[in-house]
């Protein structure tokens, strides 16, 4: 050994004096190109060293589940045999309790416990592996924590910095060689040796870690036994020269390291800055947004999602009793491995309910393995409120169109009262529909009863009556409205209603013309269903006096005001229809043209409303010889007209005979014309015989008028088959 080292002495003392200027400039030429890939080296050696750490800790990890104190501490002391600085170690759950630690060789225990709610040990929380910057134990010793998250929380790994360092420093530049360490915020953590001698600026970069150690440059070194060195080159070269080669690939080789290191590092920044825009993007969300773990519960969640269900999820239900856990939906997508949405009722934790849509779906790894699920929660409840008013205004809208179209239908007054009570008993369910309406005309105040409700158990009662004596509305017209009375008497009915009673007058123009009484199976009715009860009551009176206002008006249009009898418009209508109905059942149907004799004279001698008197009591007389069944008509001035169904010539002639019998019969009263004779002269004719047309016929019956006028007038004169007038 000591003769090996003394030849190349001699060579180099012979080099020095021939070319030390030449062998230095040398040395400097490589110098920056070596201290870089002596920095990527460094760094390489010591980010590897720290990263097998850190999986150490991670597999320390994925084994945490359901452990025990006591079997926590064992494989930490398992753990501490393969990475001799572990100290200690902690399982912290994501409230920051600590479940397990141990503390190894001696180290004071709870080391490990103070890491927790470090901000290493709070990114651990949110999914990612952390290292902390070094910090003092309750000893002194500098310690640095590593978290990694683990189920329900996050596990640390607490390491000894000088032994951690040393370690690394060996692994990387040899054995006791010099060097200082700083955190991130430039502070010296451990030192070894003559740290003044360090001079290798070196950066370590791992996620959630950014240290900078100075190590002794190994050039610097190498300076001052440059002339020995040279020596051995010069008398080994090609020694030399493989060992440039294989220092060159190793340098490519660390430095693709610590390029991966320094990726590594760029990226723990990236996902930092990430993850802070995804958190402000998730707590701008108005829907609860909850991250699960591999066993569904709750990991952590976004603003909403507190705010929506509490701080944590009250896994009870509605109904009072607890929720099964594995029936949550961030449960089930994480043991079925399937997305899953439903709505539920949520009780929160200050006892309020809320309606809310849930969407779980579980989070797969690249091996398909469910690592946890997430959920979003959406507060459904003013979403429902809107359907619930839209279902009931649709109700109300549906129930008054079809009673409007089913009004407009009816035949028969009868048929809407019917209609109105189907859509009440549809409304508001009720025990019994009473609708009391009075008949058109009707003088007594005294109205009817229309209607039974089919779900009275009262219903095998006599009929009832509404009066106004006796009936609160029928008298005051107001309302009996169960919104604002409890009342339950029903005096109309005599008796008391087992539930509510509504009742509502029938306004039919000004007046009340009746009531409709509702028997309720409930003194607390749906306000919105009474109101719309109410509201179709009112239609309905609406319809019945719009159909009772046209018939007097259709009434009035086919009517001569002067006698009551019909007029000729309703005469022409009429007679068209008898007739079809007469040629298709072969029936006869007779006409009689009927006119006062000396009418105009009778006016001129005794006036027009003597006249006018004379054509009433001709009407009456008419009205009492007619049948049911014959349409008398006032055909013009003092000239009439009598249509007689189902009747032949002989029996026509005969009604006629009697009719021209009461007109003699007439007792005008007008003083001193009480015995004046009125008389008439009437024309007879017939289909078949004369026509098979009303216009036919009456021409016919026209012609025979004429010809009793002019064989004499008071009497009567048929048609003869041909439709030629002659005499009887
Ligand atoms: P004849 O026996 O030929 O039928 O003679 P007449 O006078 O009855 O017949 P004419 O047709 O010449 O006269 C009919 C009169 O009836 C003429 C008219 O002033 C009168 N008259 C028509 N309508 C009314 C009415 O509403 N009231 C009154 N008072 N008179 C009427
Ligand atoms: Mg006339
Ligand atoms: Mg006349």
């Amino acid at each position: 050994m000591k003769r090996a080292f003394l030849i190349p002495v001699a060579v180099v003392a012979t080099a020095l004096a021939a070319g030390d200027a030449a062998v230095v400039w040398y040395f400097k030429g490589l110098r920056e190109k070596e201290q870089e890939a002596e920095t990527q080296r460094v760094r390489s050696s010591v980010a590897g060293h720290l990263l097998r750490h850190v999986e150490g800790v991670r597999l320390f990890a994925r084994q945490t589940e359901g452990e025990d104190a006591e079997r926590h501490r064992m494989r930490a002391e398992a753990l501490s045999a393969v990475f001799p600085a572990l100290v200690g170690t902690a399982h912290a759950g994501t409230d920051g309790k600590t479940i397990a630690s141990a503390a190894i060789g001696g180290f004071p225990a709870g080391t490990a416990d103070m890491a927790a709610g470090s901000p290493a040990y709070r990114a651990a929380l949110s999914g990612s592996v952390a290292v902390d910057d070094p910090h003092p134990a309750p000893n002194g010793d500098s310690v640095v924590a590593v978290w990694v998250p683990s189920q329900g929380g996050a596990v640390a790994g607490v390491f000894r910095m000088d032994r951690l360092m040393e370690e690394a420093m060996d692994a990387a530049t040899g054995r006791g060689s010099p060097f200082v360490l700083r955190d991130s915020r430039g502070r010296e953590v451990v030192s070894r040796g003559d740290a003044a001698g360090a001079t290798l600026e070196v950066p370590i970069g791992l996620p959630g870690l950014s240290w900078t150690v100075r190590s002794r440059d190994p050039e610097r070194a190498r300076d001052r036994t440059v002339a020995l060195l040279w020596s051995i080159v010069v008398l080994s070269a090609a020694l030399w020269a493989g060992f440039t080669l294989a220092r060159h690939r190793a340098v490519r080789d660390l430095e693709a390291l610590g390029q991966r290191a320094h990726k590594l590092a760029e990226l723990a920044d990236v996902e930092r800055r990430e993850r802070g825009r995804l958190i402000t993007l998730l707590d701008s969300l108005d829907d609860g947004v909850v991250l699960a773990g591999p066993d569904g519960k709750w990991l952590t969640s976004n603003m909403a999602g507190i705010r929506l269900l509490g701080a944590t999820p009250a896994f009870v239900r509605a109904d009072g009793s607890p929720y099964p856990a594995e029936e949550l939906a961030l449960a089930r997508a994480t043991a079925n491995g399937v997305k899953l949405s439903q709505e539920d009722c949520w009780l929160r934790k200050d006892g309020t309910l809320i309606p809310l849509s849930i969407v779980a779906a579980p989070l797969v790894d690249e091996e398909k393995r469910v690592t946890g699920a997430v959920g979003i929660y959406r507060d459904v409840s003013r979403q429902r409120a809107w359907e619930e008013l839209v279902r009931s205004r649709d109700f109300a809208m549906t129930a008054k169109t079809r009673l409007s179209a089913e009004l407009e239908e009816a035949k028969s007054e009868e048929e809407m009262v019917k209609r109105l009570t189907a859509q009440l008993e549809n409304v508001l369910q009720p025990l019994g529909v009473h609708v009391f309406l009075r008949k058109p005309g009707s003088g007594r105040l005294r109205a009817e009863r229309a209607s039974t409700g089919s779900k009275s158990p009262l219903e095998a009662e006599a009929p009832v009556v509404a009066d106004n004596s006796i009936c609160p509305v029928m008298e005051s017209g107001e309302p009996l409205d169960p919104r604002q009375s409890k009342d339950r008497v029903q005096p109309c009915l005599g008796r008391i209603s087992p539930g509510g009673v509504m009742c509502a007058p029938l306004l039919i123009g000004e007046k009340i013309e009746g009531t409709v009484h509702l028997e309720l199976t409930t003194t607390d009715p749906d306000p919105e269903r009474v109101e719309l009860a109410f509201e179709l009551i009112r239609e309905a009176a609406g319809s019945i006096g719009s159909r009772r206002f046209l018939e007097v008006q259709q009434q009035a249009a086919r009517r001569d005001p002067l006698t009551g009898l019909f007029n000729r418009r309703h005469f022409d209508e009429v007679s068209r229809i008898m007739m079809v109905q007469a040629k298709r059942y072969h029936h006869p149907l007779a006409v009689l043209m009927l006119d006062i004799d000396h009418f105009k004279l009778f006016n001129d001698r005794h006036g027009h409303d003597a006249g006018d008197v004379v054509l009433r009591e001709f009407a009456i007389s008419l009205m009492k010889t007619a049948r049911q069944s014959d349409v008398m008509v006032r055909y013009g001035g003092e000239e009439f007209a009598v249509l007689l169904p189902e009747t032949g010539l002989p029996q026509a002639r005969i009604a006629a005979e009697r009719i021209l019998e009461s007109t003699r019969a007439i007792r005008l009263p007008i003083p001193g014309l009480e015995h004046g004779q009125v008389t008439v002269s009437i024309g007879v004719a017939a289909f078949p015989e004369h026509g098979d047309s009303p216009e036919a016929v009456v021409k016919a019956a026209d012609r025979a008028l004429y010809s009793a006028k002019g064989s004499g007038r008071n009497r009567v004169v048929t048609a003869n088959e041909s439709g030629v007038p002659g005499t009887a």
